[in-house]
């Protein structure tokens, strides 16, 4: 413990962490903006402040991702919440909004469905974006649908014409059970899709998400192959699946697409150049 008085400054100098980490949950306890702690930067702090901060700091070391320690992630442009319960959004997700915007284009008030939810990122993403959309979001947690719907109602305009988020709870397409007579426009979902033996489960934030939300315990592939093998009773002719998947599934995936009966199947490349996702389209019959 220094004698020195804290202050931002101080305690950026003295931390062990990456500057810009530092910075978020300094900013986060304090409730100050990035300028703030540039501004006022040798402001002295108050004390129960700098603990909390040292706290945050601690956890931090050992491990536990910033968008849990704040509660918070950024995604397609909105502040979601985040708990231990829900997968962390991923930037490279993004493409998997901005590929089903696409797919929506010149459809009015369209139908989709977002498959294993989570923080509700994806379908409340799309809702945002498409005021009309009528958008289902799908999850077999009640603890990750209990974010989404927080998410929702923080995020969507509670008079958007498409209404508010409809959230499922069970696995994938036997939530809507109830619904049987729905169609979609769109099914999208970002399922578990590391395999089981995957190192990359004990490493980084990893460790500290949901595994139900990262693994299928088994290959990688085995929720894909359910969301795929479910889609064409849920689609509307001429419907589209698109899915988030590993970096080295994608012609797996596109060969599941294929099998069955879909046409127009691709893969779209993230921002690292990784074919990220994969779709199709469900033939008109
Ligand atoms: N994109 C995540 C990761 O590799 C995995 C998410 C998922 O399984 N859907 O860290």
């Amino acid at each position: 413990m220094s004698n020195t008085i804290d202050t931002v400054a101080a305690l950026l100098r003295a931390s062990p962490l990456p500057a810009l980490e530092a910075r978020i949950l300094l900013g986060h306890v304090l409730r100050w903006r990035r300028t703030e702690l540039i501004t006022r930067s040798d402001e002295p702090l108050d004390l129960a402040l700098v603990a909390l901060y040292r706290a945050l700091e601690t956890r931090r070391v050992a491990g536990e991702p910033v968008a849990q320690l704040i509660g918070a992630r950024e995604f397609f442009g909105l502040e979601f919440d985040v708990t231990p319960d829900v997968l962390i959004p991923r930037p490279e997700t993004e493409l998997l909004v901005e590929t089903a915007l696409s797919a929506l284009e010149g459809i009015a008030r369209p139908r989709v469905l977002d498959l294993g939810t989570g923080t509700g990122a994806i379908a409340v993403a799309i809702a945002s974006a498409r005021p009309d959309a009528q958008v289902w979001a799908v999850d077999r947690s009640p603890e990750a649908l209990a974010v989404a719907a927080r998410n929702a109602s923080k995020l969507l305009d509670a008079a958007r014409p498409g209404g508010s988020l409809r959230l499922f709870e069970g696995d994938w397409y036997a939530a809507l059970d109830s619904n049987a007579a729905l169609r979609f426009d769109v099914v999208v979902s970002n399922p578990p899709y590391i395999a089981s033996g995957d190192p990359h489960l004990s490493q980084g934030d990893l460790r500290f998400e949901p595994r139900g939300a990262l693994t299928d315990e088994a290959d990688g592939l085995s929720a894909i192959r359910a969301i795929v093998a479910g889609a064409p009773v849920w689609l509307t002719h001429g419907g589209v699946l698109w899915m988030e998947h590993g970096y080295d599934q994608a012609e797996a995936v596109r060969a599941l697409l294929t099998a069955h009966g879909f046409s127009e199947v691709r893969s779209e490349r993230d921002l690292a150049g990784i074919e990220r996702i994969s779709g199709g389209r469900l033939a008109a019959a």
